[in-house]
């Protein structure tokens, strides 16, 4: 599904078809196993903060409290000018919801294709695949959150538990959690990574690498069910 969307189709009916169908299941519909709730029951009353490259927002699905998610790489719910020719993004449940339930052979009516509401330029995807992502208002409120959360944090008993972080993009989570571990002796970091779980030795008297399945983990680590 995520090289379908560097996929050229071509033509926009077709495009939005697909896309259409593609947020749907990944956006809009909660993720088959309860992983993001048995997260969210052991982070629940602590002072907690997520940081995630993920854009399927599932971790809202799940319950975690808006204010405290930075989503860097941005949201498959978003829509934005594909210029662009402003830094706004809008909400495309609506529009996404009527693009997967009226389309025919694989494609859409001509009549929905989205465009931008203030140039009339196609709209697309409000992803961070090359230099023209917005980065709009949700974006820099939640980004200033995140730098306020660690800013409180400094020099705290602070667990920097990163989870499923590959080699993709390190450079946000990954070797900042790393770095700020590091440089405070009070802090902790904890990976669980299928394949690659490991720490630099500078802060492997603090670190707790773990090779496994996050859920199968979670569901051991004695979170009381909810129910
Ligand atoms: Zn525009």
């Amino acid at each position: 599904m995520y090289s379908g969307g560097f996929y050229p189709f071509k033509t926009p009916e077709e495009r939005w078809a697909w896309w259409s169908r593609m947020i749907l299941l990944n956006r809009y519909t909660r993720a088959p196993k309860p992983v993001y709730e048995a997260l969210l029951r052991l982070v629940e009353g602590r002072e907690y903060f997520v940081l995630t490259t993920n854009v399927d927002h599932q971790f809202q699905l799940a319950g975690f409290d808006k204010a405290r998610l930075f989503y860097t790489q941005g949201d498959y719910g978003l829509f934005q000018c594909s210029r662009p020719c402003c830094q706004k993004t809008w909400d495309n449940e609506e529009a996404v919801r009527k693009m997967a339930a009226e389309q025919r052979v694989m494609k859409i009516p001509a009549e929905l294709v989205p465009r931008c509401p203030v140039c009339g330029r196609p709209m697309t995807m409000n992803l961070r695949c090359d230099d023209r992502f917005v980065e709009g208002e949700g974006w820099h409120q939640a980004a200033a959150r995140y730098e306020a959360f660690l800013q409180r944090q400094q020099g705290r008993r602070v667990l920097f538990l990163e989870l499923g972080v590959g080699m993709n993009t390190p450079v946000i989570i990954k070797y900042p959690f790393w770095r700020m571990t590091a440089q405070n002796p009070s802090a902790a970091y904890a990976c669980i990574n299928q394949g690659s779980a490991w720490a630099p030795r500078e802060i492997a008297e603090r670190s707790i690498c773990i090779n496994g399945d996050i859920g199968d983990l979670l569901a051991q680590c004695g979170a009381p069910a909810s129910d």
